[in-house]
C-alpha cells in the first residue's frame, strides 16, 4: 500500500496538512494533483481530503471559507502569486451520493474512511491518495499501473459509476485529450451503452469539459473517438453532419475531417478558445448547403457560412456559453469567406470587413483564415496574398496623420489669435503639425497656443511656407507609415 516518492510539494500545501495533522485529522493529497506529480506533471490545483469535518476545519486555518454545502472547504494563500496555490480545496471523507441534479449530490454523507472517499472517485488514476508526513501512498485500484500503462478505467463497476453520473463519460474523453491515455475495454463499453444518459446532464457541467478538450493538445484525436464512442452527439449532434460529407476540388479532406484539422491547427498554434471555436465550426453550415453545379461538375456550398453561422449560435447558446464568446464566434463564422484577392480588392472593402466583424476580431479572423487552409490540406499558411491582406488591414487600422492629431484646433486659434476663419489657420495649423510630427511630446495645449501666437506674428508667404513644408511631412510621414507595415509584412 505505500510507497516511497520523491515529489516536491509546495509548503503552501505540506502547511495545510501538517495544520490538520497536528490537530489529530488524517490529510492526504488527493485527486488530479496525485495523479499529475506520479505522471510527471506539474499539478494545476492542489485538493486536500481528511477525516476532519467542515466545522473542524474552519477553526484551523486563519482565511478559509466554507465553499458550498458538499463538504469542501477552501484554505486561502493570499500573498501567493502562484495562481494554483491561491485556493487549497480541503474536503471531507465522503460516500457516494445520487446526482439527480446531474450538478451537484443529493446529499453528501461524510464518512471517516479514505477508503470510501477513493471509492467514489472516477477513474483509478485519480483516485490515489498521498499522505505528505508518512511519504505514503494509497491506492487501492492499483492507479498506479493505470498511469504507467496510459489508461483510463472507472472506479468500481463502470456502467453504474456512468449511470451515477454521466459527465464522468465526457471526464473520460477529456482526459484523453488532455493525458493522451486510453480507455480501457470495460470502461469503454459502458461509454457506450451509458453515452445517451449525457442528454440529463446540465449543460453547463458539459460545457465546461467541452472547453476543457478545446483547450487541450490533442481535440482533434480526442473529438473523433467521442463521435466513435457515440459521445459526441450530446455535445452537438451538428458536426457529425460533416462526416462523409466531400467537398469541392481544392479540398483533401471531407467536411468533418477539415473542420477538426482547422481545429488542430489552431491548438498547434496556441490560439485562444475563440478562434478554435471558430475553427472548429467554421464550415458547419457546408452539409445543409451543399448543391451539385453540372457547369462546374463539382459541388457548391453557396451561403455555408450564414448557415453556419446560425447553427454555430444556436450550438453555443445551447451549451450556455456567455453571450460575448457566442457573439464572437459567430461573426468569423459568418465572415469566414471574405474576399482575400489583393490584386482585386480595396482599401475600402478591407474596411467594409472591419466594420462587419470589428477590430477586436479581426485579427482572430486571419488566424481563422490560416486554420482554414492548413484545414484543406494545403501547406502554405502564410502566402503573399494573405501576408499582403493583413497590411492591408494596418493601413486602414493606422490612424490618418492630419491636424487633427493636434490638441489645438481651427476654432481654438480664431479665439485665441483673434483672426477671421481663412487660409492662414490652415497654415498655421500645418506649421504645428511639422513641428509635432519631428518631436510628439510638443503636441501639447500649451505648448502649441504659445507657438501659435509666434506664428501669428510672422510674416504671411514666410508662414505660408511652414504651412507647405508641414503638408509635405505629413504625406512622407503616412508614407513612411506604410512603408513600415508593407516591410513588416514583406510585401509591396
Ligand atoms: P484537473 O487536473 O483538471 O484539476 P482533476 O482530476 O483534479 O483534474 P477535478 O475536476 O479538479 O479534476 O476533480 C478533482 C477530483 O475529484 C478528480 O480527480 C476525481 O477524483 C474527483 N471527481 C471530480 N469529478 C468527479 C465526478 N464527476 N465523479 C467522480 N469523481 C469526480
Ligand atoms: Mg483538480
Amino acid at each position: 500500500m505505500s510507497k516511497t516518492k520523491d515529489f516536491s510539494i509546495p509548503k503552501e500545501v505540506s502547511h495545510v496538512t501538517d495544520k490538520l495533522e497536528s490537530a489529530g485529522f488524517e490529510a492526504y493529497l488527493v485527486g488530479g494533483c496525485v495523479r499529475d506529480l506520479l505522471h510527471g506533471k506539474k499539478p494545476k490545483d492542489w485538493d486536500v481530503t481528511t477525516n476532519a469535518t467542515p466545522d473542524q476545519i474552519l477553526p484551523l486555518f486563519e482565511h478559509a471559507f466554507y465553499e458550498n454545502d458538499f463538504g469542501t472547504v477552501g484554505v486561502v494563500n493570499e500573498s501567493c502569486e502562484d495562481k494554483t496555490l491561491e485556493v487549497i480545496e480541503v474536503t471531507t471523507y465522503r460516500l457516494e451520493a445520487a446526482y439527480s441534479d446531474s450538478r451537484h449530490p443529493d446529499a453528501v454523507t461524510f464518512s471517516s474512511k479514505l477508503e470510501d472517499d477513493l471509492k467514489r472517485r472516477d477513474f483509478t488514476i485519480n483516485a490515489i491518495a498521498y499522505g505528505i508526513s508518512q511519504n505514503k501512498i494509497v491506492d487501492p485500484f492499483n492507479g498506479q499501473i493505470d498511469i504507467s500503462k496510459e489508461i483510463l478505467r472507472a472506479v468500481g463497476n463502470p456502467l453504474e459509476r456512468f449511470k451515477e453520473d454521466a459527465l464522468r463519460i465526457l471526464r473520460a474523453v477529456r482526459f484523453m485529450a488532455e493525458l493522451h491515455f486510453e480507455i480501457e475495454e470495460e470502461t469503454k463499453k459502458a461509454i457506450e451503452e451509458a453515452a445517451p444518459a449525457l442528454a440529463n446532464i446540465a449543460k453547463e457541467r458539459i460545457r465546461d469539459e467541452f472547453i476543457r478538450i478545446l483547450e487541450s493538445n490533442n481535440p482533434m484525436n480526442a473529438l473523433i473517438k467521442a463521435h466513435e464512442l457515440g459521445v459526441l452527439e450530446y455535445i452537438t449532434r451538428k458536426l457529425e453532419e460533416g462526416i462523409g460529407i466531400e467537398q469541392n476540388q481544392a479540398h483533401k479532406y471531407d467536411v468533418w475531417e477539415h473542420n477538426l484539422r482547422s481545429l488542430q491547427h489552431a491548438v498547434d498554434k496556441k490560439w485562444n478558445i475563440i478562434i478554435r471555436l471558430a475553427a472548429l465550426f467554421h464550415d458547419i453550415g457546408k452539409p445543409r448547403a451543399r448543391k451539385w453545379s453540372d457547369e462546374k461538375k463539382d459541388w457548391t456550398f453557396h451561403g455555408h457560412e450564414v448557415i453556419g453561422a446560425r447553427m454555430a449560435e444556436r450550438i453555443l447558446a445551447d451549451l450556455k456559453f456567455p453571450k460575448k464568446t457566442i457573439e464572437d464566434v459567430t461573426k468569423l463564422v459568418r465572415w469566414h469567406m471574405f474576399f482575400s484577392d489583393t490584386e482585386k480588392i480595396t482599401l475600402s472593402a478591407v474596411r467594409r470587413l472591419l466594420r462587419n466583424v470589428g477590430h477586436e476580431n479581426v485579427w482572430h479572423l486571419m488566424d481563422l483564415r490560416a486554420c482554414d487552409r492548413i484545414g484543406t490540406g494545403r501547406p502554405k499558411e502564410n502566402p503573399y496574398r494573405f501576408r499582403k491582406y493583413k497590411a492591408m488591414i494596418e493601413e486602414v487600422l493606422e490612424d490618418p496623420i492630419n491636424v487633427t492629431m493636434l490638441k489645438i484646433n481651427g476654432s481654438d486659434l480664431i479665439s485665441l489669435l483673434g483672426i477671421e476663419p481663412g487660409p492662414k489657420i490652415g497654415h498655421i495649423l500645418h506649421a504645428l503639425l511639422e513641428e509635432t510630427l519631428e518631436d510628439p511630446s510638443k503636441n501639447t495645449k500649451e505648448f502649441l497656443e504659445k507657438r501659435a501666437q509666434q506664428l501669428n506674428r510672422m510674416d504671411i508667404d514666410e508662414l505660408k511656407k511652414l504651412g507647405d513644408q508641414g503638408r509635405i511631412k505629413k504625406e512622407k510621414t503616412e508614407e513612411e507609415n506604410i512603408a513600415k507595415i508593407h516591410r513588416k509584412y514583406w510585401v509591396d
